[in-house]
């Protein structure tokens, strides 16, 4: 049996899905103005174990991870860049699909784009509208009236009064509580609109989730998900709209993945210590990051720096130490209770940590086999190792590749050669020419800095 915590009523709860043997799962995805970051990269890699175990586990797991392509960020950031919404969002989707092929995400089931689902958003607020829960202001929004839904706030554990004692009224938004949120925004010129009964406009986030989990999954779901962030205004938001316009409940169990801080101290953008996921491969090998992000437990804070990584690094190097020098057939026969041990950690809320020093234990006998001689018992447990190692997406590389590291070399005349060529790419607006070739460099162990229009170059 596995339990999980629920955020909702803050325990451990035996997991029982709602369909015998079936799970659905959704989770908040990214808005797709820029490249994804560490932080993204935890949650991924996160859900991605939950939805390989689950999968071990014999559950038939169908699993839904939006991606919001419309948003005010992204349309600043296209006209910033002279792209159309488009174009910008074409290539941080590509790019977020390579960074999660080289951390070794799987593809979700379906990865919905919310401009796909606007006539499913527009059914839904007429619905809220239709129920009393949502309003067309004087602005020409349509805004959720959060008064109405009595239970707000149950999620993350604020009560409805605090909230609108510490809300701050914004003179400009014609709201008739400043706890309310926005469903729909009416279009400014030059932006991105649909058509709808309000007039043209594009769909607030919140709205997003609620009609694509709605109408991808069902009105009531397994799991949902996110980063810990998300808990509130996100979906606590989610949770108005979906239950009011449903009346079922929308969730049963609620799971938040905790911060990635760096050097102890809170990742943003105005610190400076803001890592994009691709920044991070350029310095450390994928596999090594995947460890990184699972020697925690999902739920707590886990401390990205020089120190954690290099220990994630050597701590995963002492597994393929381990696995390197035998023939390793996989069987799928257990090789002692490893497998047991494992799945106990594992189906306690998915402790990865602990299931992490299961497959240590495992390597230390290995070891032990090893310098006794004893080379088929070795073999045998190395492929137990290979096996439980696969169920987080670890150890699924050449040992000695892994432990070589890779080598690519690149001479200087060739670096420099490229680089003009991403400059040339850039100049004639070809982004994912210019991106495939700054990937190309980061491959080879080449790190790029722009700066004042001038692009230098170091190897790591
Ligand atoms: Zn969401």
């Amino acid at each position: 049996m596995i339990v999980i915590y629920d955020t909702l009523t803050k325990q451990k709860r035996p997991f029982e899905p709602l369909e015998k043997g079936k799970i659905k799962m959704y989770v908040c995805g990214m808005t797709v103005y820029d490249y994804c970051h560490i932080g993204h990269a935890r949650v991924m890699v996160a859900f991605d174990v939950i939805l390989r175990y689950l999968r071990f586990k014999g559950y038939e797991v169908t699993y839904v991870r939006n991606i919001t392509d419309i948003d005010d960020k992204i349309i600043a950031r296209a006209k910033e860049q002279h792209q159309t919404v488009f174009e910008l969002t074409k290539r941080f989707i590509d790019a977020l699909q390579e960074d999660e092929k080289k951390l070794k995400v799987l593809p979700p089931t379906s990865a919905p784009r919310a401009t796909d689902w606007i006539s499913s958003m527009i059914q839904m607020i007429t619905t809220l509208i239709e129920k009393g829960h949502a309003y067309l202001s004087s602005t020409g929004d349509v805004n959720y009236a959060v008064q109405t839904f009595k239970e707000y706030g149950k999620l993350s554990h604020k009560h409805l009064e605090d909230l609108q004692a510490g809300a701050r009224v914004d003179v400009n938004e014609e709201k008739r509580s400043p706890l309310d949120f926005v469903l729909w925004k009416q279009a400014k010129p030059d932006e991105p609109a649909w058509l709808s009964p309000w007039g043209e406009g594009r769909p607030g986030w919140h709205i997003e989730c609620s009609a694509m989990s709605t109408a991808e999954l069902g009105e009531h779901i397994d799991i949902h998900g996110g980063g810990f962030d998300l808990q509130f205004p996100h979906h606590e938001n989610e949770i108005a709209q979906t239950e009011a316009a449903t009346g079922k409940p929308f969730v049963n169990t609620w799971m938040h993945v905790g911060f990635v801080n760096v050097n102890e101290e809170k990742m943003s953008k105005s610190l400076g210590n803001f890592f994009t996921i691709r920044d991070v491969l350029t310095v450390y090998p994928a596999e090594v990051v995947r460890y990184f992000l699972l020697s925690s437990h999902y739920r707590s804070p886990i401390n990205y720096s020089t120190e954690t990584l290099n220990n994630a690094k050597a701590a995963l190097s002492r597994l393929y130490l381990a696995l390197r020098d035998l023939n390793i057939r996989l069987s799928s026969k257990p090789a002692g209770d490893y497998e047991s041990r494992f799945t106990d950690k594992m189906d306690d809320d998915f402790n990865t940590p602990e299931a992490l020093a299961v497959l240590f234990e495992l390597a230390r006998e290995i070891n032990q086999a090893k310098s006794e001689g004893k080379t088929a018992q070795a073999e045998t447990l190395a492929s137990e190792l290979k096996r439980l190692g696969a169920l987080l997406g670890l150890l699924e590389q050449d040992p000695a590749a892994f432990l070589q590291g890779e080598v690519k070399g690149l001479s200087s005349d060739e670096i420099e050669h490229l680089i003009q060529e991403r400059h040339l790419a850039r100049d004639a607006k070809e982004w994912s020419r210019a991106d495939a070739i700054r990937t190309q460099l980061s491959d080879g162990g080449v790190i790029l800095e722009d700066k004042d229009g001038k692009t230098t170059w170091r190897r790591q």
